[in-house]
């Protein structure tokens, strides 16, 4: 049996790429969708998906619950998505960005009948890049973190980076100290992260999500360089979540957990 799944910003740049992933794959149904700025469109018009399903304006006109739903929208449309979720024992798997500690630990009370996944970076390829840069930390003196993305993008560093950081900051405590003693232009060095690994936050028209790990010793350097080109990238990620989340209880954050890291 096909796993049923609905997608909340259905009408939006991920849900609307979602929605096509999902219908795509045989072992998962594409069953609601829901965006309060399409209500009553039809998915295929708003989407392109080869489906009748009208988009409903909230999850409560949905006439049927699916087993998981899928939030791509905004912060605060999250949080009531997620907790709508773990009101009707729906599993929630999200890809919105920017919730608290605040917000993780309210939802590690209500998912009490379904399960949550909170995954900040779906591409396979990213948690990937993470998980080495962990790996590779306690092998090396100095380290940086050079971030880029397209000019839209309004805040720096990206969360990926951030997380990445505290990633090797955790695996090691023993980085070398900066050598900087004049900063000519202010900010040359890049920002100053966990463990004191400095980060370099580049906006580029053409680019759309890129990160390289800069490790080095005496004699030799490692970079370990990951690039999302399109939104495609986030799906296999987001397929794969939807699949598994059955079999991961409570809230879990971050992917890895999914792919056995
Ligand atoms: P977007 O194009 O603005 O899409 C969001 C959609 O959600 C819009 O259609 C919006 O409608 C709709 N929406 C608003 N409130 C809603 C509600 N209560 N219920 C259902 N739908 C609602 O944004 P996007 O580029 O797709 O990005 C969405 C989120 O995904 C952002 O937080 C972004 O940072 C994140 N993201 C995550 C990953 C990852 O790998 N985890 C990757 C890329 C992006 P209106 O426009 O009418 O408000």
């Amino acid at each position: 049996m096909p796993v049923s799944v609905g997608v909340f910003g259905a009408a939006g740049r991920m849900g609307a790429t979602v929605c096509l992933a999902v219908a795509a794959d045989p072992e998962l149904e594409l069953t609601a969708a829901v965006d309060p700025g399409a209500a009553g469109e039809k998915l295929r018009t708003i989407t392109g998906v080869d489906s009748d399903l009208e988009i409903a304006g909230k999850a409560a006109h949905l006439s049927s619950l699916p087993q998981v739903m899928v939030d791509f929208t905004h912060l605060e449309a999250g949080r009531q998505n997620v907790a709508w979720c773990a009101d009707q024992g729906v599993h929630a798997v999200v890809g919105t960005t920017g919730f608290s500690d605040a917000d993780l630990l309210s939802f590690g009370a209500a998912f009490t009948r379904s399960n949550c996944l909170i995954a900040p970076n779906f591409a396979i390829s990213a948690i990937l890049m993470m998980r080495f840069a962990e790996l590779a930390a306690p092998w090396f003196d100095t380290a940086e973190v050079l971030e880029y993305h397209h000019d839209a993008k309004v805040d720096s560093p990206s969360g990926t980076a951030l997380r990445t950081i505290e990633r090797m900051a955790a695996a090691s405590g023993e980085w070398a100290p900066d050598p900087t003693t004049t900063e000519v232009v202010a900010g040359a060095r890049g920002g100053v992260g966990p463990g004191g690994i400095r980060v370099h936050a580049i906006r580029m028209r053409g680019m759309v999500a890129h990160q390289e790990v800069v490790l080095g010793s005496t004699g030799q350097s490692l970079t370990i360089r990951q690039d999302s080109y399109d939104r495609s990238s986030f799906m296999p990620g987001v397929v794969l979540a939807c699949k598994k989340i059955a079999d991961h209880p409570g809230v879990v954050v971050g992917l890895d957990e999914y792919l056995d890291l």
